[in-house]
């Protein structure tokens, strides 16, 4: 892999066309958008695609996400456009909703882990949107983060994992949903949730009157069981501390983390709610209030970075509601505790 000296870019018009010229010479740029930072190439430039994985230690086998602009520019990505897909990419385009579709030969089959689908979504984010266009090209973006790695919500993120594997960031601020897409996949009528995210289940149900979520957003899959979404398969979004997820009460977790630390375990720490900190005994991170989904899915991912730079070696989360945008923080959070959860009375 090419060693780079990674340029931190702003918003600025002459760096947005700078950022557009790497795509377009089928370099990697990391892109803010409102879900998540991307990691983004010329999704129909098969070289470019395979840097993604390199830089990320992707495997091969999990899919990428194409980044569109606007509505006309999915036609070319696809070989059908449903109407359930049409009516979704109606109400949420542009924001945090990818849309499963039939691929068509101008995307590369590795684009797609060689399904013969592609994820597709319309980013809101202004400059997200200001890159696409500059640069002229549907953006193959996963998560620009080193693979199995929280995901980042800032530039910084971006530049911890990446700097040195990228020849550019282009720094958008914080992100304001702060876990990726929802992505869907569609039927007659129909919407399956394949991964949670901004974009709920009841908000997916206003447009198309059935909508699924599939068992392994909250489940772990069964040995040889197929993953209709690849990465969920995959342990993700983890620190390198151990993390167990407690479902309790505020005091039930404070009570359980505080006998914990009795023992004196080495880089204890727990990860708990704002304000229900006032009676841990150990060193504490806080990933909003307990009942702000939304907070909490903008801070999770910088919290589960700050305990790795804390030295946390093991890590009790207290764990969040499964409603709303509360769906995807579990999802997450679940994995990135790899499904260990205890627990107790409430
Ligand atoms: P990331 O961009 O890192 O958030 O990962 C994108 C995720 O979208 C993948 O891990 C898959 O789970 C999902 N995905 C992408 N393309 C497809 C596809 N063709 N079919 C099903 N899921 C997909
Ligand atoms: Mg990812």
């Amino acid at each position: 892999m090419t060693a780079y000296q990674t340029r931190l870019l702003s918003a600025s018009p002459p760096d947005i066309a700078a950022a557009a010229e790497y795509l377009r010479r089928g370099e990697l740029v990391g892109i803010p958008t409102e879900t998540v930072y991307g990691l983004a190439a010329d999704a129909t430039n098969e070289q470019a695609v395979a840097r993604i994985f390199a830089a990320k230690g992707r495997p091969q086998d999990n899919p990428l996400i194409v980044h569109v602009a606007q509505l006309c520019d999915v036609e070319p990505l696809v070989t059908a456009f449903p109407p359930e897909a049409q009516k979704l990419a109606q109400a949420f385009w542009p924001g945090p909703l990818t849309i499963i579709l039939p691929r068509s030969p101008r995307i590369p089959a590795s684009v797609s882990a060689g399904l013969d689908t592609v994820a597709v979504r319309m980013p809101s984010h202004p400059v997200a949107q200001a890159i696409i266009r500059a640069a002229g090209l549907p953006l193959a973006a996963p998560s620009a983060n080193l693979s199995g790695s929280p995901s980042p919500t800032t530039a910084a993120h971006v530049m911890a994992d990446m700097a040195g594997r990228i020849p550019a960031v282009v720094d958008g601020g914080p992100c304001g949903v702060g876990v990726e897409s929802t992505v869907v996949s569609v039927s007659p009528g129909c919407a399956r949730v394949l991964r949670p995210g901004g974009v709920t289940p009841a908000m997916l149900q206003k447009v198309l009157p059935h909508v699924e979520v599939d068992p392994a957003v909250t489940h772990p899959l069964a040995d040889g069981q197929r993953a209709a979404s690849p990465g969920m398969k995959y342990k993700h979004y983890s620190p390198r501390a151990r993390v167990i997820l407690v479902k309790a009460s505020p005091q039930g977790f404070a009570q359980f983390v505080n006998r914990q630390a009795a023992a004196k375990p080495e880089g204890l720490m727990a990860l708990c709610f704002d304000g229900e900190e006032t009676s841990l005994a150990v060193p504490f991170l806080t990933y909003g209030r307990r009942d702000d989904a939304n907070e909490q899915a903008q801070q999770l991912f910088n919290a589960l970075r700050q305990l790795d730079e804390r030295g946390a070696a093991l890590v009790y989360a207290a764990c969040p509601s499964d409603q709303g945008v509360g769906l995807a923080v579990y999802n997450r959070i679940l994995r990135a505790a790899g499904f260990e959860v205890i627990t107790l009375d409430r």
